[in-house]
């Protein structure tokens, strides 16, 4: 099994881990390496939308 983002191969896939349902024609298995960055990202996102200072905290800022 393949990651769609990088490409690389999902080592010990799982379905309910590895992959992204969008809806029934859409799909995605993504690896452990960039649900880290996917979550990452999803965190500063968050961020920008929601800036308190819990939030902050937790991603480490970069948003004033
Ligand atoms: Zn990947």
């Amino acid at each position: 099994m393949k990651c769609s983002l990088c490409e690389g191969e999902i080592d010990g896939y799982s379905a309910d881990l590895n992959r992204l349902v969008i809806d029934e024609s859409h799909a995605v298995d993504i690896c452990p390496g960039c649900i880290d960055k996917f979550v990452k990202w999803q965190g500063k996102r968050l961020a920008v939308l929601f800036p308190t200072k819990a939030m902050k905290r937790r991603f480490g800022g970069g948003v004033v």
